[in-house]
């Protein structure tokens, strides 16, 4: 279920600056929050003991105790294991930011406060929602015109946006280019992220360089994936952007890049359990699952789910992917092809209707998104392969609602 913006919560604001502090318990109350005002940093903490409010909000640059300090303190206070703090600072710089995230601020909030936004921007900190957001829903190819004005027409991406700043990507398919445009216009390009390859395919990768906030100095990434007999996750992105191919590369990043080699297992990546799993397709692929405060979303493409009658059916595998995606909130799938298309499609790697379907019956999803369109089907043909597995799921599991989204939809999770 969406965790819906928090009201009615308990603050308490410190500012030295009695007329931002003024300002910003004024917004607060208006939108029908308690506020608590200290300007005096020394006795913040105090004062936050006392109160023991669902968020602090508090200055950087304050004499006496500074606000880096007053967010170590409730982090090792375990009285106040349930209070958030959000950092408010005039100061830009990026080391300021990422230094108040590390020490465990759930939010930096920059300064001028804007009235108009504040309140929102503050309480949209403290939801703990997961946005996602497909970035490209199409496979193989990506696909211009007429023929994808409603899906969109580009090649694998999702996104999952984290409170406290964290986001994660999955897969650099083109559309990563619409992820970087929308993060140049919503934070002029700043951004610190994980980006997960499920495989080296083109469609996966092949739009990675085309990605701005890699180019960023003072941006930070981790780029994780699975390693194949003879290359890592570093060679085989680094192999498409020679020189050959490719005029740039992967030195002109001017952000942060690390990359890490990751196998079948369960990680916790900037604090959010990842688990991973092997996928049937050509070479290693790996599915993702991420699970957070009580929600999931997994990512499984590409995959192809042979038909029972296949000599290639796997009942195992079948079972043990139901396992992997058992009860999640969202499902993100292959499932390139309508049942009468599979046939002569057999052993390229992807799924159909029937199998996507019996996949979500069996795991009890909550909602199943199909993505991972063939490149010749327009958009009629996907509104007719969404109503097929609508069809087949209210015979085989009726709770379990399907979607084909569009490029740039939005998910509250
Ligand atoms: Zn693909
Ligand atoms: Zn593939």
């Amino acid at each position: 279920m969406p965790a819906d913006t928090r009201k009615g919560l308990k603050f308490v604001v410190v500012d030295d600056d009695q007329m931002i502090l003024n300002l910003q318990a004024k917004l607060l109350m208006k939108a029908g929050h308690s506020v608590v005002c200290e300007n005096d940093s020394t006795k913040a903490m105090t004062q936050i003991r006392a109160e023991r409010p669902d968020c602090v909000i508090t200055d950087l640059m304050m004499p006496g105790v500074t606000g880096y300090q007053i967010v170590t303190d409730i982090k090792a206070d375990a009285d106040l294991k349930e209070t958030s703090v959000i950092v408010v600072s005039a100061k830009a710089f990026d080391f300021d930011r990422r230094q108040a995230l590390k020490m465990g601020a759930d939010g930096f909030f920059q300064k001028p406060i804007d009235p108009k936004t504040y309140a929102k921007a503050i309480e949209d900190i403290l939801s703990d929602t997961i946005e996602m957001t497909p970035w490209g829903v199409r496979g193989t190819l990506p696909v211009a015109g007429e023929r994808a004005l409603r899906y969109g027409g580009n090649t694998s991406c999702v996104s999952l946006r984290f409170p406290r700043n964290r986001t994660f990507i999955f897969d650099a398919g083109t559309g990563i280019k619409e992820l970087s445009n929308a993060v140049l216009a919503r934070d002029g390009g700043k951004l610190a992220a994980k980006i997960f390859i499920s495989h080296p395919h083109w469609d996966h990768i092949n739009a990675l360089p085309f990605f701005v906030p890699l180019y960023i100095a003072g941006n930070e990434f981790e780029i994780l994936g699975v390693s194949h007999p003879h290359a890592t996750t570093r060679e085989l992105i680094s192999a498409q952007m020679d020189d050959v191919y490719f005029p740039i590369t992967l030195k002109e990043f001017g952000a942060r890049v690390y990359f890490r080699d990751i196998e079948e297992g369960t990680y916790t990546i900037d604090g959010i359990a990842v688990t991973t799993m092997l996928l049937s397709h050509p070479g290693n692929c790996l599915g993702y699952r991420i699970d957070y405060h009580g929600r999931s979303v997994c990512y499984v493409t590409d995959n192809e789910l042979f038909l029972p009658d296949s000599p290639h059916y796997n009942l195992r595998y079948v079972e043990d992917l139901a396992r992997f995606v058992s009860g999640t909130d969202a499902l993100i799938t292959d499932c390139t092809y309508l049942d009468e298309d599979y046939p002569s499609r057999v052993g390229w790697g992807h799924s159909c209707v029937s199998q996507v379907v019996d996949l979500a019956a069996r795991a009890e999803v909550k909602t199943l998104y199909l993505v991972h369109h063939d490149p010749d089907q327009n958009d009629a043909a996907i509104d007719a392969k969404l109503a097929s597995a609508q069809e087949q799921l209210a015979k085989a599991n009726p709770a379990v609602s399907c979607l084909a989204p569009q490029e740039g939809e939005t998910f509250k999770i």
